[in-house]
């Protein structure tokens, strides 16, 4: 199967999750999984990136604007087979035909944006149902873009940037910053941006795209190294389809296969495998997700004892010694933690990934 986000931290998400459900709201309070946004230039690969890390098809992409407004995407876990989207916008319908779900994509921007090149800030948002994610939120947003286009208003980059920043600027958003590797990454918007939202770098990776269409004669190694800019989390570079592959319908499948003989065949990138192909990106995330996780624990851990202590006032004053939720919350989260440590040393002991390059 291809590969999706967070097949490696499901367990562990899962059982944070438990814990959660289980606490009073004062103490699973400011407890949030981070989102993931993609940004970059118009066209660099953003919408291409978010699908191959969810496994299927379901993003307008194209070479014009085609992202138009900011698309909120919750990945849901559940334990059915079937797979499925709703939008926010029509409760209660679900969408099992992908292609469906981009259509209602397409219809529901020119809805608020307009048919002709127009963007919105008005989120949309989607949640996909399915037994192969994890729970996390993706956000695919407009491409920054400079002349103004059919009905562009003529402060057309400000605006995008502005609505950029309002999502990375959060610290627990992870930000894909993507650039095209046939552009020179000094002219990055991505990596720009990234810098602003979030400047001492510590939740921004690097994503080149393109790589199969760079000029004959260069490569990206120097990009995926990290010599032309540093960045702390480091890079990953990837091949999507082209859209000769998308006119022909050519499955993720297929394009994930093709990106590892990319890799494979190309010298350049030989010695370079962590930090090629989309199965390394979405092992990069993983290990982010896992890092936040353990370091949010501490936090959760006091949280949950405070409201054990006042649980355990309310109950003496009325004679009562039945185990609190929180006391239950106590329990799974020493598991957890256990589990943190029990996987920590599992992955980095079976492979070299760190998440400080
Ligand atoms: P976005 O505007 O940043 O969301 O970019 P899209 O994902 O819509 O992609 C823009 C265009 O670039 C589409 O036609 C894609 O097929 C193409 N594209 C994206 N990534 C790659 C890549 O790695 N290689 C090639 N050859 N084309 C790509
Ligand atoms: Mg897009």
């Amino acid at each position: 199967p291809p590969a999706t986000v967070g097949q490696a931290v499901i367990p562990l998400v899962n059982r944070l999750q438990d814990i959660m459900a289980r606490l009073d709201g004062d103490a699973a309070a400011g407890v949030e999984l981070p989102q993931v946004a993609a940004i970059g230039g118009q066209s660099s690969g953003k919408s291409s990136v978010l699908e191959a890390l969810v496994g299927r098809d379901f993003l307008p992409r194209g070479p014009d604007i085609c992202t138009r407004r900011p698309l909120v995407l919750q990945l849901v876990r559940h334990s059915a087979p079937e797979e499925w989207g709703e939008f926010l916008h029509a409760p209660g319908r679900r969408f099992h035909d992908f292609e469906h779900i981009k259509r209602e994509i397409q219809s529901e921007t020119d809805k608020e944006a307009g048919g002709n090149k127009g963007v919105s800030e008005k989120q949309i948002r989607l949640k996909i149902f399915s037994p192969n994610v994890i729970d996390i939120t993706l956000v695919d947003l407009p491409g920054i873009t400079r002349v103004p286009v059919g009905d562009q208003p003529t402060d057309i980059e400000s605006r995008i940037r502005t609505m950029i920043m309002q999502y990375i600027k959060h610290r627990s958003c992870i930000i894909l910053a993507v650039s095209p590797a046939n552009a020179d990454l000094a002219n990055s918007d991505a990596l720009q941006l990234a810098r602003l939202g979030d400047p001492d770098g510590s939740r921004t990776i690097g994503v080149i795209t393109k790589l199969d269409i760079m000029d004959r004669g260069t490569d990206a190694r120097n990009f995926l190294l990290g010599n032309v800019i540093p960045l702390k989390l480091g890079y990953v570079g990837v091949v999507n389809r082209s859209q000769e592959d998308i006119n022909f319908n050519r499955s993720i499948k297929d394009a994930l296969a093709f990106e590892e003989k990319f890799f494979s065949t190309l010298p350049a990138y030989h010695g370079l495998s962590q930090c090629c192909g989309v199965p390394q990106l979405a092992k990069k995330l993983n290990m982010i997700l896992l890092k936040h996780i353990t370091d949010m624990l501490p936090g959760l851990k006091s949280r949950i004892n405070a409201q054990l202590v006042a649980v355990a006032k309310e109950h003496a004053a009325y004679g009562d010694t039945a185990e609190s939720t929180a006391g239950q919350g106590v329990k799974l989260l020493n598991i957890l933690g256990k589990y943190c440590e029990a996987f920590s040393s599992m992955v980095e002991g079976k492979n070299k990934v760190s998440t400080d390059q």
